[in-house]
């Protein structure tokens, strides 16, 4: 299948189930996922309407970036080290992957230097695995208290990338869980943020993650197929 076939029928997908569920798809940010994805499959989706780019690797960013022009926004998906924060900083729209203290600091040193201000959301490695990054469901509203006393940092909600099931069913209550810390973290009503995106749900789970209240979904192999 094709990419524009395989985005009209995501999109159409979307519109319905947010139908169902009475939500306005066009509060939905979708996320296309484009890590080893060449620059022509990219080219593609963005003339299909799509505005959001998500990489996962610094340098693979960075390399991509430079074939495109200032009206896409670059999202970073992946585990991010902070001695790379530097190279991204001036183009990044927002990063998902924000998970320590230390990654915090160095956002602010970048982001104080360029002048800018830099949005991030909370990684809340939800299912509490071993094998991912991100905050502990129990520490997010800690850290959502130190991140929001950066100058130069704006928090804007959170992201989690749910445990694989080849059920997604099976993600509900977790979802249901991310959902509740989301309503949490809006209410806390901190200084130097603005609550308003839930990033959860890929190509296996996004169904669920819309009926639990994501606002940006985060897609790649249904849009640009299987990665090998
Ligand atoms: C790869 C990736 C995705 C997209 O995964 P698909 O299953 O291809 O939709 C979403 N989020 C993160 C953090 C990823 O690394």
């Amino acid at each position: 299948m094709s990419i524009k076939k395989n985005i009209e029928l995501f999109i159409q997908d979307v519109q319905r189930i947010c139908e169902s569920c009475n939500r306005d798809s066009k509060d939905i940010i979708i996320v296309a996922v484009t890590k080893t994805v060449g620059i022509q499959e990219m080219k593609e989706a963005i003339e299909c309407g799509l505005t959001d780019i998500g990489e996962n690797r610094v340098q693979e960013m960075m390399e991509k970036i430079e074939s495109f022009d200032e009206s896409v926004n670059w999202h970073m998906i992946g585990h991010l080290q902070r001695n790379k924060v530097k190279y991204i900083i001036d183009r990044v729209s927002l990063i998902h992957s924000l998970d320590g203290v230390k990654l915090a600091d160095e956002i602010q040193r970048q982001s104080l230097k360029q002048n800018k201000m830099t949005d991030v959301l909370i990684e809340v490695n939800i299912g509490n695995e071993d094998t991912k990054f991100g905050i502990k469901p129990d520490e997010v509203t800690s850290f959502a208290r130190k991140i929001t006393e950066y100058s130069n940092i704006r928090l804007r909600g959170l992201m989690t990338v749910a445990p694989f099931e080849a059920e997604p069913e099976k993600v509900r209550p977790l979802m249901k869980m991310m959902h509740q810390k989301y309503i949490e973290l809006k209410l806390l009503n901190l200084e130097n943020s603005l609550i308003d995106t839930l990033s959860m749900g890929m190509s296996n789970d996004y169904r669920i993650a819309l009926e639990e209240g994501a606002t940006m979904l985060r897609v790649g192999s249904l849009i640009f197929g299987e990665r090998s």
